[in-house]
């Protein structure tokens, strides 16, 4: 593929994404393919020649979103007489397709995840008003391929995708569906990427896919032989100059391996923060929902972790209201929460799927009980985190310098493990790591002095 520089914007593409990091990958992504025909990005629907909704199809709440969402662009479209293009592109494309075609008149078109690098031509097939509308063909290398080498990014901090799709059909989940089968990129492939991040300034990368650490992606040619692993990935990428910080997201329990823990302790970029969802703390909750390892695993991988990072943040998922589950099953959940004491978690209620085995097991509880259920785990998990940050007060800590803050002289960055600082400081520091000595700290966030900027190794 030969690199062109993009023409000066002529047109406006709006993106509105919802849902996991990985579609706020494949956004920036878009607008790299967007930008060779002339499309610039803008902050709202108003007045754009095309708008794009990235949508999520994980809970039922995410999808009836994308429905509402689309009335209000119906009235934008009006206003330009009709010539605004509207794409659905993402999972709620994937999984209703023909669904949105039917329902929605005003999408002009709809496109799966693994279909966006075909935008330009789907596009010119509106203009020319012939040939498909819809394009749900599950190819990820073919994106991959397609898709420019270089990218366009904002700030210090950027995702890159390794891996996409899921092999392990959790009963509760679409993924599986939606993304497919899971699939890894070449190393070479990735490096590539992360020089040319790295290049234009980026410190921190997170490496993204459903199943992250099931990663097992061709090896570089010079090393030639066998696939390597997520752990081998990681030191690999850390020896590119510029790469101060490495995260990856979101793992799964079962692909937790040694060599990955490892790194967590030999590998200085490797930042002390793990995503390990781990869903329910009971052990039948935990076989019905097909996620492979008991309760008492988890908290053994947890507990290697912890060994070779002592410092690490712990964040997870959790689903309450699973069908069958008791009382007894989310008091386990309870007690886990209380044993790992996580920095961070995400929790929901069971959202009934349609096509997943789980929607169509017995025992659905009610929805008062899932209520009261999210509500005091929350309350734990609130307390958790509001602890975690508190314990900072008093610490000197790295942080990555993202931006301007709210406030007029403030700065804002990134703890290493991944909480929201600010502190009085110049915007220029953007980019830097500076150590910040903690004298505040919130649920969601630290505040603190600046004490001094470091150097960056390039
Ligand atoms: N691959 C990751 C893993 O295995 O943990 C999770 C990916 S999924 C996009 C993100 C989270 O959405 C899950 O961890 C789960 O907590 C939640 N989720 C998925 N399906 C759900 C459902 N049907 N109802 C409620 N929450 C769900
Ligand atoms: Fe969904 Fe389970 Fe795959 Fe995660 S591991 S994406 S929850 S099927």
């Amino acid at each position: 593929m030969t690199e062109t520089t993009s023409p000066k914007p002529t047109k406006k593409v709006f993106i509105k994404t919802y849902g996991c990091q990985m579609n706020v990958y494949d956004s920036e992504r878009m607008k790299d393919v967007l930008a060779p025909i002339g499309y610039g990005p803008v902050d709202g629907p108003e007045g754009a020649d095309l708008v794009v909704l990235n949508t999520c199809h994980i809970r039922e709440k995410a999808t009836e979103k994308v429905y509402s969402e689309l009335g209000q662009i119906k009235r934008q479209k009006a206003k330009t007489g009709g010539k605004m293009i509207v794409a659905v592109a993402g999972c709620v494309a994937q999984a209703e397709g023909e669904e949105i075609m039917r329902r929605a008149p005003v999408v002009d078109l709809v496109l799966g995840p693994q279909a966006y690098h075909k935008l330009p031509e789907m596009i010119a097939r509106v203009h020319r008003n012939t040939g498909e509308r819809l394009e749900t063909e599950f190819d990820t290398m073919e994106k991959f391929d397609a898709l420019p080498k270089q990218r366009s990014v904002d700030g210090p901090v950027a995702y890159l995708s390794v891996q996409e799709g899921c092999d392990k059909f959790c009963t509760f989940c679409v993924v599986p569906y939606t993304r497919g089968a899971e699939l890894s990129r070449p190393v070479d492939d990735i490096v590539m990427e992360a020089r040319n991040l790295a290049a234009q300034g980026v410190r921190e990368i997170s490496l993204l896919g459903q199943n992250v650490n099931a990663f097992h992606g061709a090896a570089p040619q010079v090393e030639g032989g066998e696939d390597w692993t997520l752990g081998q990935l990681c030191r690999h990428l850390a020896k590119i100059g510029g790469i101060e910080r490495i995260r990856y997201t979101t793992s799964h329990p079962r692909d937790m391996d040694d060599d990955l823990i490892a790194a967590h302790g030999d590998t200085p970029q490797m930042q002390p923060f793990l995503h390990l969802p781990v869903q329910s703390g009971s052990d039948r909750i935990l076989k019905a929902m097909n996620r492979g390892h008991t309760a008492d695993e988890y908290r053994e991988i947890i507990r290697k972790v912890r060994e070779a990072q002592p410092d690490v943040a712990l964040a997870s998922d959790f689903i309450v209201g699973f069908p069958g589950e008791s009382d007894e099953d989310f008091e386990a959940t309870m007690q886990l929460v209380r044993d790992v004491n996580y920095a961070i978690a995400y929790s929901f209620k069971y959202s009934p799927r349609p096509g997943t085995p789980a929607a169509e097991m017995f025992g659905h509880v009610p929805e008062d009980v899932k209520d009261a259920r999210l509500q005091a785990l929350q309350k734990l998990l609130r307390e958790q985190q509001t602890a975690f940050n508190k314990s900072k007060i008093g610490q000197t800590v790295p942080v990555l310098v993202t931006g301007r803050g709210r406030l007029e002289g403030q700065a804002h960055g990134r703890s290493p493990w991944m909480q929201a600082v600010h502190f009085d400081g110049p915007a220029e520091l953007t980019g830097k790591i500076v150590d910040v000595k903690v004298n505040g700290a919130t649920m969601s966030s630290l505040s603190g002095e600046l004490i001094r900027a470091r150097e960056v190794a390039l």
